[in-house]
This record gives C-alpha cells, structure tokens and sequence, in this order.
C-alpha cells in the first residue's frame, strides 16, 4: 500500500537504527508528543530496539485524554437532557466521567449517537428540527478545523438547533508548558506531523530557541519515527536545536491557509484545562464572538460545573512523561480496558491503552510485532 508499505520497510529500518547507534555517545530523552506516534512507537517495539542511551518519554498528544474530567461531566450532563441528541466519535463514548459514561447515559434511554463527521451530526439537526443536536468537538489543531467548518455551515444556513461542545487544544503552548515543569527531562521533541500539516512550522522555531530544545516534525509509521529520532539525536550530539521537517510528505511551512483561516474566523485562543495537568494559558480555542450562539456550554448553562479529579488515576503524570503507564499502581489490575479508571487506558490513542494492548507489563517479553530489525 503506497505510503505505508515502503514506511514500514525492515531493511530500511535497519540501516536507520544503525545510523542512530553510530550517532549517539551519551543519553538523551526525547518526547514523541502525539498519542498515534506512542502506539506506533509500542506496537512495532520501536522504543525497545533502540540504543539504550534513547529515551522515548510519551507526550500528552492524545486528544481524548487531554479532555479534562469537568468536560467529560458537562457532556454527560447536556447527553441527559431530554429533547437533546448528543454526537460524538465512538472513543468518547467509555470515557468514564464522574460516576457514568456516555455509553450509560445511552443505556438511561439518554440519545447519544457515534457519528463519523461532524456534518453527520450537522444533518441530523436538519432532520430533527424539533430537538437540540449538539456535537462533542475535541481533540487538537488537527480536528478543529473540521469542527470549524461545520459551525461555519450552520451559521451559513441557519441551522440553530445545532452546537458545539468545544475542547479544542494547541500543542505549542503544551510545549511550552512542559518545559517550563521543574520536573521536566525532555531534551528534544518529536512534534506531531498532522498537526504540523495543518498548522505549519512557524509556530516552532521560537519554542526551539527558548527552551532550546531540538524540534522535530514526524509521521507515525516505523521509518518516520525512526528518523525523527535519527535527526533529533543528530542535532542533540552536535549542540544544535533547530526545527527540522522529517515529514514533508505532509507538512509544508505554511501549513493549510484554507483550515487556518477558518480556524482563525470560527474560533479564538483562550486558556484550557488539560486532564490531569491543570490550565495552560493559550493552550485552546472557544468559539469566536461571531459563533457564540452556537456554544453548547453556553445553552445548555454547563460552564460552572466543576469537578475533582480521582487521585487514584495518575494519567497526568502519563500524559507529562513523568510515569511510564506500567508503573501507575492500578495498571492492568484495577484499571484496564474493560475497566477503565482513566482516559488514557480507554483512547485508542492513549499510552496506557497502549502499553495494555501491546502486553508492555512490568518484566513481560518483547511485543509479538516488533519488527524484523536490529
Ligand atoms: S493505568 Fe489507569 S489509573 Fe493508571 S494512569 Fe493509566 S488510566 Fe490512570
């Protein structure tokens, strides 16, 4: 399959793991910000494979974790509402909030439905003038385009039984956030190519420079995190910290005018709480003045409910790189797939979901799809 097989290619992989062998001398820690690049990273054993001196520390890119509890808690509280219909994408559906999920909601005779776009649930307004359609937007610069748009639409057609539940997040601002954590070990940083395809680099070079770090622009298949890594090292060894491009395949500096524009018409930067991190300034978007009408918080009075996080989920410091998922206390005993106590153990890109799927336990063998190198 064409950009996929040849990104997976075991002779290529070889001769990038012995690069990054003959290039690095002492240890450095690197972060891979994005949850898709964490299961690529576990599944293919990549992290197992590489020279003992390489660090991957898995970054807080996983956009159903990141959803703060609070958000969780006002989604089950307006999917409850009688005359509602509430929309979401499947993973949020077993994202336990305080005491239910939307899956028990549904069960409550609440009507939650999984759709596979936002404008399916924009269509659904249409076709349910009677009831108020409210569609759950959350995730990172790469699904708030999308999510944009279909507000745009209804404006545009004066579609008014529908809204938006936004949680939108940025990740420099997360960057940021990390490294200015004193308990921060992140020396470079594998940033996530399909926001970058969106968003472009230029936000980046300064992070570099401040904090300087080495930035790296990388995909999600074995060769595109290998030489993010080979290029992160490199730069590590030589002193440097520059914004490098390894998947330009995808990613142009500028990025994509036409998603960026909508963004900026649609919504405004604003601070966001982060799952188990607390609020990073900047780090999110609201709907823009323009849009307001079309806040679900806002119509449904939700915006002051507050909730308490449990102490016995440590996905914040999963999601920070502070605690590798297999050390949290209740991983794979009270908290599993099935049994979920936080986020990251339920999202199909969550580290904790990841290290269960793929059998990471303490002292458990090599995953069975390591690939053929090394
Ligand atoms: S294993 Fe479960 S309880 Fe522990 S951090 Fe992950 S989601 Fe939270």
């Amino acid at each position: 399959m064409k950009y996929l097989d040849e990104f997976q290619d075991p002779e290529l992989a070889r001769r990038l793991f012995d690069d990054i062998r003959a290039t690095v001398t002492r240890p450095w820690a690197l972060m891979e910000v994005c949850g898709g690049q964490t299961h690529s990273i576990i599944r293919h054993g990549i992290d197992q494979l590489l020279p003992e001196e390489i660090e991957l520390i898995h970054g807080p890119g996983c956009p159903v974790c990141v959803t703060p509890l609070e958000m969780i808690d006002k989604a089950l509280e307006i999917a409850s509402r009688p005359g509602v219909i509430f929309c979401s994408f499947g993973d949020m559906l077993r994202v336990p909030g305080t005491g239910r999920d939307l899956f028990t909601v549904r069960g409550e005779g609440g009507d939650v439905r999984v759709v596979y776009s936002p404008l399916d649930a924009l269509r659904i307004a249409r076709e349910n003038p009677d009831k108020q359609v409210v569609f759950f937007g959350i995730g990172f610069e790469t699904t708030a385009p999308p999510n944009a748009m279909t507000v745009y639409q209804a404006r545009r057609l004066g579609i008014r039984n529908f809204s938006l539940l936004v949680s939108h997040v940025r990740v420099p601002p997360a960057i940021e956030g990390l490294m200015t954590s004193p308990d921060c070990r992140v020396q470079a940083f594998l940033a996530a190519g399909h926001v970058c395809s969106v968003m472009g680099t230029e936000e980046y070079p300064q992070l570099a420079e401040r904090f300087r770090v080495p930035i790296v622009v990388t995909g999600f298949e074995p060769l595109d995190i290998l030489e993010g890594v080979r290029r992160a090292v490199r730069q590590l060894e030589r002193g440097e910290h520059r914004v490098e491009n390894a998947y330009p395949r995808a990613v142009r500096p500028e990025g994509n005018p036409a998603a960026r524009r909508m963004l900026a018409d649609v919504f405004e930067v604003t601070d966001r709480a982060w799952r188990g991190i607390g609020t990073i300034p900047a780090s999110g978007w609201r709907l823009s003045e323009a849009y307001r009408e079309f806040d679900a918080e806002q119509r449904f009075e939700v915006g002051d409910l507050t909730t308490v996080e449990p102490a016995a989920c440590r996905s914040g410091d999963v999601l920070q790189g502070l605690l590798k998922p297999h050390e949290c206390e209740a991983f794979g005993t009270v908290c599993t797939p099935r049994t979920p106590l936080g986020a990251t153990m339920v999202s199909s890109e969550g580290a904790c979901a990841a290290y269960y799927l793929y059998r990471r336990l303490a002292g458990a063998p090599t995953p069975v799809e390591v690939a053929p190198v090394g």
